[in-house]
């Protein structure tokens, strides 16, 4: 699977399109429930942490700094940006209008610093 894609120049449809085709080219919708996908982001969430855990705050922003921990952290990044993008084709909710949604109830509830 050879995928070249940068946040700059990939929309997320792309990346929705790309997780629906490789996951129909498994066969794995059959195990694609909303209930499973929402518990396997948890869990991709959860192996995230496991790479800030029991170090300092400061420590924190530095531990991408040795290429075998950023690539770790990375392959984790995908993995829940992965189960977020399932779950959205899944229950076919549209992630840009969502997002957009909360941001504006969220500045209505949290007004910026003045
Ligand atoms: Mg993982």
């Amino acid at each position: 699977l050879d995928l070249r894609m940068a946040d700059a120049t990939t929309t997320l449809a792309e990346l929705k399109l790309a997780m629906r085709r490789f996951v129909a080219e498994r066969h794995w919708e059959p195990y694609h429930s909303p209930k499973n996908l929402a518990m396997g982001l948890a869990v991709e969430a959860a192996e995230l942490m496991e790479h800030f855990l029991w170090i300092e705050g400061a420590e924190s922003y530095t531990v991408v700094q040795d290429a075998a921990k950023r690539q770790a952290i990375a392959d984790e990044l995908a993995d829940v940006a992965g189960q977020l993008l399932n779950l959205s084709n899944v229950l076919d909710i549209d992630l840009s209008e969502a997002i957009a949604a909360k941001m504006a109830k969220n500045a209505q509830k949290y007004p910026p610093a003045s």
